[in-house]
């Protein structure tokens, strides 16, 4: 097991400069209006660097330096655009262990997840994209003998990405990558939280594209990620973030009538049949760890498996299992490879979580396990933890209904099949969702049942870079991930040719 030095204290890989400005035509350019903001640590509740607050100003340079590179860039060939995406690959690839200590020192996710996970998938996403764009095919259709309709694919041209807090380098990487390989320049507005880790990752790339491709602007939502989106030079916009957020996204948008994707929040259920249930064996013991998922990531995904119905016929033991192995997660500090839970990403996070809980109790759930803030020794007091919590009760209750965003798990039995599938459908959202059988009837048809993008059928949390990923319902809609993503950040031009020397 390591444990990493905390960045500032002698031993660390990460260094950070002490303020960070906007990063705008390839260079660092101090916000139009001179103010910073304190970017904190979760992990201490300290601050450890500046951040340019950004405004409207800010916005309309970046646009600037996006249209003078987009028109070049959409024009280099997709070879070309491939191997400057590799090349990307291969940086994140080799500072990994960089990259993956700043993400958790910034959001206060454990290092272990952020090592074998979320830098191992950014580094797939590049390298699915540069295959994607260099193998993508137009089409062509012959009208008549002389009449072909050639259909090309063209790149939007200046698009506006804003992102949230939960996967700071996954989520800026999940927009990057398709956009560029399309052939688009990028403005991009980081989340408040989290700005720093992204632009580690803009340091080691910078080199590889032309000035203004990217450009990164920092700052609040109204402030920055508004005008953005409102923006009358940008060709599309791609949020992820909160339904309510998303709504205004929409609105913005509308004004200029551009195109929008949104990958919005989640409720997801997580349901075990009871066919599952057999003492002591692999697929049982992968359903309890399927269980345990809500926890991950300290409970900030879209997806977290936050309400689990359990076949009441099972229902006793494997609840009573599923906490037993709950409570043996190891939380404390994220730099610690041992550690399996770190820190909320906020102290406003922190501070909802436990309202929530606060309001589990009094809608009268039963608290299982956990329903606490955590206080570890150290530097690590001032941090954002939280106990891992199993609440029981109904799909009525708000702590069924609302996303908490933490690592908090409602808990409900259910009859049969039909109760299992209205009660997972009984939400707003649909964006996730878990299936755990192993009668492969159930579990197909389960998983066709449930309204949501994405199905885990006997497994959970899994994101590959060729799995088309997006929500139902008010999750959102257009779809991440696979190389249908590219639709989303490209137009199709038809060249109808006439090919015919007689008069029409
Ligand atoms: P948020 O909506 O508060 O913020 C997301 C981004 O939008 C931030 O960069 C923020 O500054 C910006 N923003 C806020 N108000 C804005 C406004 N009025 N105009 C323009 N931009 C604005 O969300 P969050 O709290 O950062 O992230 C958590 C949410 O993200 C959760 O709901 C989670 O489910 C969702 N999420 C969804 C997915 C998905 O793929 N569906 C993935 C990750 C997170």
């Amino acid at each position: 097991m390591t444990v990493y030095a905390a960045p500032g204290t002698a031993g660390s890989i990460v260094e950070y400069k002490s303020r960070y400005d906007n990063f705008i035509g390839g260079e660092y350019v101090p916000p139009v209006k001179g103010q910073y903001f304190e970017n904190i640590t979760p992990v201490t509740g300290r601050p450890f660097t500046e951040i340019s607050r950004g405004t409207a100003e800010d916005v309309e340079r970046a646009v600037d330096a996006a249209e003078g590179a987009s028109a070049a860039w959409g024009r280099t060939p997709p070879a070309d655009r491939a191997l400057v995406l590799n090349r990307i690959a291969d940086r994140i690839e080799a500072n990994l262990e960089q990259l993956a200590v700043a993400e958790s020192w910034e959001n206060g996710k454990p290092v272990r997840e952020t090592l074998a996970a979320d830098l191992p998938l950014a580094v797939d996403h590049f390298r699915y994209f540069a295959a994607a764009i260099r193998s993508q095919e137009g089409h062509s259709s012959q009208l008549d003998g002389d009449t072909v309709a050639y259909h090309f694919h063209e790149p939007l041209g200046v698009v506006g990405q804003i992102i949230p807090w939960n996967f700071p380098i996954l989520m800026a990487v999940w927009k990057l990558a398709p956009a560029l390989a399309a052939g688009n320049a990028v403005v991009l507005k980081p989340a408040e939280q989290t700005p720093a880790s992204i632009h580690l990752l803009v340091d080691l790339i910078t080199d590889l594209l032309p000035p203004g491709v990217l450009n990164v602007v920092n700052g609040f939502g109204v402030e920055v990620g508004k005008p953005l989106a409102q923006n009358k030079r940008i060709r599309k916009v791609a949020f992820t973030g909160e339904t309510t957020t998303g709504r205004l996204i929409m609105q913005y948008a509308s004004e200029n009538l551009i195109p929008v994707t949104l990958e919005l929040g989640g409720k997801s259920p997580n349901i075990f049949f009871s066919d599952v249930a057999a003492a002591d064996d692999a697929f049982y013991d992968k359903a309890l760890e399927g269980f345990t998922l809500f926890a991950l990531n300290s409970g900030e995904v879209c997806t977290c498996p936050s309400r689990a119905l359990i076949q009441s016929d099972i229902y006793d033991d494997f609840l009573g299992a599923a906490i037993e192995r709950t409570r043996r997660i190891t939380t404390g500090n994220p730099l610690d490879t041992a550690t399996q839970i770190g820190a909320q990403a906020s102290n406003d996070q922190l501070e909802k979580i436990l309202s929530y809980i606060d309001i589990g109790k009094q809608e009268g759930a039963r608290v299982a396990l956990g329903g606490e803030r955590l206080v570890h020794d150290g530097d690590l007091a001032g941090g954002y933890y939280v106990a891992p919590t199993i609440f029981e009760g109904h799909n009525k209750l708000r702590i069924f209904q609302e996303e908490i965003f933490g690592p908090v798990v409602s808990v409900a039995r259910f009859d049969g099949y039909d109760d299992a599938i209205k009660t997972a459908n009984d939400t707003l959202y649909g964006l996730g969702a878990g299936v755990w059988s192993r009668n492969g009837n159930t579990a197909y048809r389960a998983g066709r049942d449930i309204q949501a993008g994405r199905v885990w059928v006997n497994n959970y949390h899994a994101y590959p870079a060729h799995a088309a990923f997006g929500g139902y319902k008010q999750s959102g809609f257009g779809r991440e991930n696979h190389q249908m993503m590219l639709d989303h950040y490209q137009q199709t031009k038809n060249l109808l040719v006439s090919y015919s020397e007689n008069a029409l």
